[in-house]
This record gives C-alpha cells, structure tokens and sequence, in this order.
C-alpha cells in the first residue's frame, strides 16, 4: 500500500462532538492526518471509497483490566497467549488504544514490548504497573497486582517504583473494592496524607493518578487531593457539591456502569455480593445522569470485559442518560484524555495519529453496531490496516 491514503466518502465523526459529515474525504501519511477532503490529492496516493461508512476515530477504552483475561481457563504457563489473544480481540473490536488499571507483574510491559515487535498485535497500552494501595484485604484477593503501603513516605516509593518499570501513570485504591470479599467500600481506604503524597509524588514528576473511588468519602477525598480520573465513582450522586468540583477542575469520571452487571450476571460471585452490585449498579446509572447533568467530562471503561465487548458501557451509558453522539465522544476523545494521549489521539484532526475505524452503519442510530463484528469494516493503527472485515474480504 502506498504510504499516503485517502479514504473518501465517508460519513465522518470526527470525536470532538460535532455532528457526522457526510461525503467527507481524509487523507493519511505516514501513520498521521494529513488532511482533509477538497486539498488536492498528493501523487501516489491510494483510494478507498469507504462507500457512505462511518469513519471515526479508533474507540479507546480508558479502564481495562487485560489480565482477567475472561476466556475458559488458561493454566499460568500459557497466560502470555491469553494476552496476546485478548489483544487481538480488542483490536478487531475497533479498540485501538487501551488503558489498563492494574495486572500482575510486568506482563502487560512484556505486552506492550511484544506489539512493538510486531511479534503480534493488539491496541496502544496505557499502563500504571501495580496498583498502589494501603495495606488491605485487596492485596490479599489480588496476589501480583497490588503495591501495599503505608504512610506518606512509603507511597511516595510505591508511586516511584512504578515509574521506575515504565508506567505512564498511577492508579490507587481510594476505598476499598465492590468485589473484595472484606473490603467496604464506605470508609477511605487512604490517609488524607496518604493520598495527597501519592497524586503530589505523581504529578511532580508529571504523571496523571487514576483513583478506584467507590464510596462517598474516597470519592470526596480523591476530588480534594486532586486526582485526574475517578474510576466508578458510583455514589458521586449523592455529592452533587463534589460533581460540580469535577467539572470546574476537568476530573474525568469513568462510570464502568458495565462491571456491575457483570457482577449481578456471573456465577463466579457468591450471591450476597451480586446484590450489592446490583445495588450499586443503580447508583453508578444515577451517577451517570447526574455527572453529565452537572457536566462532568465522562470516559468509557468496560473494566473486566468482556474484552471485544466494551462497547457495551456506551450501550449502558446511553441508557443511562448519554446521547448517542456523547457516549462516542466518551470513547474517544475524553478517553483520550484520560489516558493523557488527547495530543496524539481521540480525535480526526490533522497531525493526530491515524488510529481510526470504519464501521457499516451509523452508530449515532445504534450504539450496538459496535458490538458486532461484521460492522468493523476497517481498523486502522498509525495509518496501518490491522483489523475489520474488509481485510478478510481481500484474503478470501
Ligand atoms: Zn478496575
């Protein structure tokens, strides 16, 4: 394929919100924009009439955890290929950017290392390494996954240690985790001190902290030490005072409304406990209302999976209160910004990377096109096709 591309009459949603284009024309050069249609066509430039299909950008998911892989089982030995699976999956899902809120050990860094290879492919990894928490029952359900520590200073080398293995920024339990046996989420898991020496160590040192904040008074504590994204957040509702604090300083919630279900629909959860899901699933579709009421930026985040599917939290999210066009702009461009690529990614512009999706039909019509494989037309990674039904077209 010739290094300059233009993919002409496309329906274009270009993340930023505005509403679709039909007829537009967007040139890709060397993995990046490079234009728009009505410039003239460079020479060498290859066409491919998208034939009145959507073009947006690639969906990005701003809470993934990749490592519960969610497949029949896969022994430890073999869990390096689940990964690289899953990946896959996410791609061919119109994913091309995933941020990833905790795994075990380096195996995601190893991930990440192996699609530069080209050794396989999946979407761009965001990654925080371990979480950083207090020491709790959650480091115990989780082996691998959690960084304990307690007081400012051990936080502040909890935050140090995963900048040293390459993170590109730091998640930290706030309160504790609808899916840990003896953990509440009530009470903050975190000292004031706490927190703020870890979002303070972070920030110097110019990395974004994501903070798991279920109940009231880690949400309020997270706002407060001014962390940059509020992952669940499912009371936030009952705070609007700590909503409207969102807004004013641009903290990004990231509902993953879809966790809750998860929770409720599997068999994996003893029953007391797919109840308090399904209690505090109503609550994260209250918060949604209310954050976008109050004009809270939101991101999707389809946690746990099932990985491939996470289109399905802009199905909820839509049900939830979202237009169709806001839930896009939700897994795009805010999602962008949640995983601090907003510079790069999220939206068609010129000089952003050409990380894009063609899909059949109008997803402003149905947010469940996503959601079926035989509409992911086209997935392009840095101007590279790497997915959609369109290369298998050509195979057969
Ligand atoms: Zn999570």
């Amino acid at each position: 394929m010739a290094s300059a591309l233009a993919l002409t009459n496309a329906r274009l949603l270009d993340g930023t919100g505005a509403p679709p284009r039909d007829g537009a024309a967007v040139l890709v050069a060397d993995g990046r924009i490079a234009g728009f249609g009505g410039d003239p066509l460079p020479p060498d430039v290859a066409v491919l009439d998208l034939e009145g299909r959507t073009l947006m950008p690639g969906l990005i998911d701003a809470h993934v955890h990749l490592s519960s892989l969610g497949l029949p089982h896969v022994p430890p030995e073999l869990k390096a290929y689940g990964l690289a699976f899953v990946a896959r999956r996410m791609l061919e899902a119109g994913i091309t950017t995933l941020r990833d809120l905790g795994s075990h050990g380096r195996s995601l860094f190893d991930l990440r290392r192996a699609i530069a290879l080209e050794l396989c492919s999946g979407p761009r990894l965001v990654l925080c390494g371990q979480i950083v928490a207090a020491t709790s029952p959650g480091g115990r359900a989780f082996p691998g996954m959690y960084r304990e520590a307690d007081g400012a200073d051990e936080m502040r080398k909890a935050v140090r240690e995963q900048i040293r293995q390459g993170a590109d920024f730091v998640k930290v339990m706030s309160t504790g985790a609808l899916t840990v046996d003896d953990e509440d989420i009530g009470p903050a898991q975190m000292t004031r001190d706490e927190l703020v020496a870890v979002v303070d160590e972070a920030h110097r040192m110019g990395f974004s902290v994501a903070s798991h904040a279920e109940g009231l008074d880690g949400i309020r504590l997270s706002v407060e030490a001014g962390v940059d994204t509020l992952e669940h957040g499912e009371m936030s509702f009952q705070a609007p005072d700590v909503l409207a604090a969102m807004a004013e300083r641009g903290i990004i919630l990231v509902p993953t409304v879809c966790v809750f279900d998860s929770v409720v629909e599997s068999d994996a959860f003893p029953r007391w406990m797919q109840e308090r899901a399904r209690l505090l699933g109503e609550s994260a579709r209250k918060t949604v209302e209310a954050a976008r009421r109050a004009g809270v930026a939101m991101a999707m985040g389809a946690d746990a999976g099932p990985h491939g599917e996470n289109a399905r939290e802009l199905v909820l999210m839509a049900e939830a209160g979202l237009s169709p066009l806001e839930a896009i702009v939700a897994a795009t461009s805010t999602a962008a910004r949640a995983c601090g690529i907003d510079s790069e990614a999220g939206t068609i512009e010129i000089g952003k990377l050409a990380d894009l999706l063609v899909l059949e039909g109008d997803p402003l019509e149905d947010l469940g096109l996503f959601l079926d494989p035989n509409r992911v037309w086209l997935v392009l990674r840095e101007g590279k096709p790497v997915a959609g039904t369109r290369l298998r077209d050509t195979i057969d």
